[in-house]
């Protein structure tokens, strides 16, 4: 038995190596990774470049608390506040305490306005934010919720996609909308660019703030940095996390200078927050990912890689009933009706097996997100691999 708090399902496979978009196990084992730590490796595995900044910083200073100038903080809060709509960053270390800190700062913008009675969220069913308090509280996830009550007050849920549902969810007391551009957890359920859209006419009509959760979809996994990007729009808060660190701990709150405006010293904080080796780790994805091509290359193999899976959908039709998503945020839904639940569990353990990494998220879906620098050749070894596993299957 081990030691371990049981709150993952664990297989039985030990990983103890990676290389790009491959791991290993301690058996040498090799896998074709396109989980990647759930669309948190978006470089791949090691590297090159990021170990180089990682070890270069580590024999420089781990962490000296944001109490000195740092050079490489102001220097990624610059570039990344640069290639986005945010004049103002705040940096963590996971995507729920970016969330987190985004929940507080909308709260505050509305009582530094003088509008302190306004201090409810609406926010979108099938939504997730992380594992926080208010995170769960504002997610829609039952499973991450029941039995922690009384949760945080303050968190109204309308249905996605669904604008009517949001304007008639406005009260006098509501502070901001929260939505993801692409449900990660959810299902790789896309809002549509007329809902994200209307969402921006909605919180401008009654003063309310739009904040994106971008954790998931966002630097570069839908083949743009931000997905907001796409629907045209600009926000007025967006976490980030998972991919922006490439699997170094690192979250960023980022915010216009107006919604920045209520913050000043001792609002909020953290110890580890924008420590040097994040910072070297952060610096060093952006030299990538800003590098010329780079999300080209995703919307490119994430186009794809979709048609490849539309393929094998239309081959094993009594699987699978469709593919979602866009860029390298996919998923294929397992079609229901074997009485079996978790089918999707099930598949995603038997694509496992064949050396195919992939990952469940809700609505029966096996979710796709590779590491952003996949090439044809692992589409094709990936899709070969779901051809001889599904094949397979006969569920009974
Ligand atoms: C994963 C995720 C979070 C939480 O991030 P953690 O690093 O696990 O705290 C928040 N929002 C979205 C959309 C996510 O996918």
């Amino acid at each position: 038995m081990s030691a371990v708090l049981p709150v993952y399902r664990r297989s039985d496979i030990a990983i103890s190596r990676g290389e790009g978009v491959y791991l290993f196990s301690e058996d040498n084992d090799c896998y074709l990774d396109f989980a990647a730590g759930i669309a948190v490796n978006s470089l791949g595995h090691c590297h090159p470049h990021v170990v180089a900044a990682l070890k270069s910083q580590a024999d420089k200073l781990w962490h000296c608390s944001n109490m000195y100038q740092l050079d490489q903080l102001d220097q990624f809060a610059q570039r990344l506040t640069d290639a986005c709509f945010a004049d103002k960053v705040f940096f963590t270390n996971s995507g729920a305490e970016a969330v987190e800190c985004g929940l507080k700062i909308l709260r505050k913008y509305h009582d530094f306005n003088k509008n302190p009675e306004r201090y409810r969220v609406i926010t979108m069913e099938g939504g997730f934010h992380g594992r926080s308090f208010a995170c769960i509280s504002a997610g829609g996830n039952e499973v991450a919720r029941d039995g922690y009550g009384p949760l945080l007050d303050g968190f109204d849920r309308v249905e996605f996609n669904n604008l009517a549902a949001v304007e008639s969810a406005v009260t006098p007391e509501t502070a901001a909308i929260l939505v993801e551009p692409v449900q990660g957890e959810g299902g790789i359920r896309e809002a549509t660019p007329e809902f994200l859209q209307g969402l921006r006419k909605i919180a401008d009509r009654y003063g309310l703030l739009l904040f994106i959760d971008e954790v998931q979809c966002g630097m570069g996994r839908t083949g743009s940095l931000f997905a907001y990007e796409q629907a045209g729009i600009t926000p007025d808060i967006v976490s980030s996390a998972k991919g922006i660190g490439n699997g170094f701990p690192l979250g960023a709150c980022l915010m216009t200078q107006k919604v920045a405006n209520c913050m000043s010293t001792g609002t909020h904080g953290s110890t580890y927050g924008s420590n040097p080796l994040a910072m070297a780790v952060g610096n060093a994805v952006l030299d990538i990912m800003l590098a010329g091509g780079f999300f080209q290359h995703v919307a490119k193999t994430g186009a794809l890689l979709k048609k490849e899976l539309e393929k094998i959908v239309h081959e094993f039709p009594s699987l699978f009933s469709e593919v979602r998503g866009r860029g390298l945020i996919l998923g294929v839904k397992v079609r229901q009706g074997y009485g079996i639940e978790n089918a999707n569990h099930i598949l995603v353990g038997k694509l496992r097996e064949e050396g195919l990494l992939t990952s469940a998220a809700q609505d029966n879906m096996i979710r796709i997100t590779p590491p952003l620098i996949i090439g044809q050749e692992h589409i094709l070894e990936a899709t070969a691999i779901m051809r001889k596993t599904f094949s397979d299957i006969k569920w009974n």
